[in-house]
């Protein structure tokens, strides 16, 4: 339930998918990755037949499922939506696949959490494009062969490392997704502000973006917030100021860390003088699980240059200190 978090809640999904930009151009930032696909896609087209199968790397938010609907799009084919974790045994993939038409773009999220013989018959239906199927049990099962129509995969994960080899050398195109820049973040806040019916100055656009931890997704959820501050409290327009008063209301502060996110550090800072403690102790000075520390607050932290983790312990860099607002003491600062 945490505001700035990267994955999507019940509102989140209501509301994407009035959100999406629907073709390549429209696609905001990711400059490599989308010329990368576009070429991929127009030799496509081209020769008439069906694209390289497509593997979309990076974090929860960033446009994965976005980039896969655009793909279909761009390809004028139809497109089938499902996941890994909702493939749990190799029927139900063989059930997909079987029943899709010819050049059909299949986009399978998450796909590191595939089972794995799911996984296994996925290596030969993206390779042959033909699956067994296995009827029957023991000794006396048998594979009956079973042609597919040519289809597109679009994998997405957020660890492509995860990936098996096998799996991974079987697409024919990877993109790597990368966090948004802040001025990135400002064309996705406009432009979702033109599609809500919001009215917003740059500074307030800008305000939101810096918020929102260099993901699209977070920059939408800050933005309906905002939105409602200003058509409750003010006459509706978003501004730097409307904008910053709304998102301390929810506290987000101004480099997009949370109520856990400055908890963590200022116990940091102010319990243990800025390190180096112990992961463990950090969590119990807080009130929360070691996990949740570790998995929740800190990969943004870190990411953010305000924490470190070393063999020593959890350190707070000069950075940290500083967007406290506090003065280190006399050893940190050397
Ligand atoms: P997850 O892996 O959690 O499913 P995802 O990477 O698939 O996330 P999407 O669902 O595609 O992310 O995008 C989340 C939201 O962000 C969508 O509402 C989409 O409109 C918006 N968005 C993502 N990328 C862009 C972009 N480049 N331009 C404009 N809006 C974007």
């Amino acid at each position: 339930d945490r505001l700035v978090t990267a994955s999507a809640d019940g509102e989140d999904q209501a509301v994407e998918a009035a959100l999406r930009p629907k073709l390549l151009e429209e696609f905001i930032g990711q400059e490599r990755v989308r010329e990368q696909l576009s070429l991929v896609l127009q030799a496509a087209r081209k020769r008439g037949a069906a694209p390289d199968h497509v593997l979309l790397s990076g974090p929860p938010g960033l446009g994965k499922t976005t980039l896969s609907m655009i793909i279909a799009a761009e390809l004028n084919a139809p497109i089938r939506i499902t996941s890994g974790p909702a493939i749990q045994h190799a029927g139900d993939l063989a059930a997909i696949l079987s029943s899709l038409t010819e050049g059909e773009v299949l986009f399978l999220d998450e796909i590191h959490r595939m089972s794995r013989p799911a996984e296994e018959m996925l290596y030969m239906a993206m390779e042959d494009f033909r699956v067994d199927v296995i009827v029957g049990k023991g000794p006396g099962a048998t594979a009956i062969p079973l042609e597919l129509p040519p289809f597109t995969l679009v994998g997405a994960t957020t660890r492509a490392g995860l990936l098996p080899p096998p799996l991974r050398d079987r697409f024919g195109f990877t993109g790597h997704m990368e966090f948004y820049a802040p001025a990135e973040l400002e064309r996705v806040v406009h432009r979702s502000a033109g599609l809500l019916d919001v009215e917003i100055d740059p500074a307030g656009a800008a305000e939101i973006a810096g918020r929102s931890r260099g993901t699209p997704r977070i920059a939408n959820r800050l933005l309906r917030r905002v939105r409602d501050f200003a058509q409750v409290r003010h006459d509706g327009l978003v501004t730097r100021e409307i904008a910053a008063r709304a998102l301390e209301v929810y506290e987000v502060d101004a480099r997009g860390l949370d109520r856990l996110d400055r908890a963590v550090l200022g116990a940091l800072l102010k319990l243990f003088g800025g390190g180096p403690v112990g992961l463990s102790t950090l969590a119990v000075a807080v009130g929360e699980e070691a996990e949740t520390v570790e998995e929740v607050a800190e990969p943004f932290l870190v990411r953010e240059g305000l924490l470190a983790r070393t063999p020593r312990g959890r350190i707070a860099t000069a950075a940290a200190w500083q967007h406290l607002g506090l003065t280190p003491p006399p050893a940190a600062r050397a």
